[in-house]
C-alpha cells in the first residue's frame, strides 16, 4: 500500500455524488461532517490505481505523488 500516493478532493469541484467513495473498496474513503468526501486512511490507497479518479464525474480528484 502507498505512503506517497493517495487521492486529493478538489472540494471547489465535488458534487458529493459518492461516485468514489462508493467505488473504492479499500476504506481510503470516509464520507465527513460536511458532505464531502475525506480521506481517512490514505495509506491504503493503491499507488497508480486511478480508479476513483476516472469514474469522477468532474474530475476533482488528483492524487499526491503524481506528477
Ligand atoms: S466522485 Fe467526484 S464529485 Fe463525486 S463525491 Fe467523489 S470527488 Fe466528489
Ligand atoms: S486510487 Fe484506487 S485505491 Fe486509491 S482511493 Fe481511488 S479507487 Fe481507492
Amino acid at each position: 500500500m502507498a505512503k506517497n500516493w493517495y487521492p486529493i478532493i478538489n472540494e471547489d469541484l465535488c458534487t458529493q455524488c459518492y461516485t468514489c467513495s462508493n467505488f473504492c473498496e479499500h476504506e481510503v474513503y470516509e464520507v465527513g461532517e460536511d458532505g464531502y468526501p475525506k480521506v481517512l486512511n490514505p495509506d491504503n490507497c493503491v499507488e497508480f490505481c486511478r480508479g476513483c479518479s476516472k469514474i469522477c464525474p468532474v474530475e476533482a480528484i488528483t492524487y499526491f505523488g503524481d506528477n
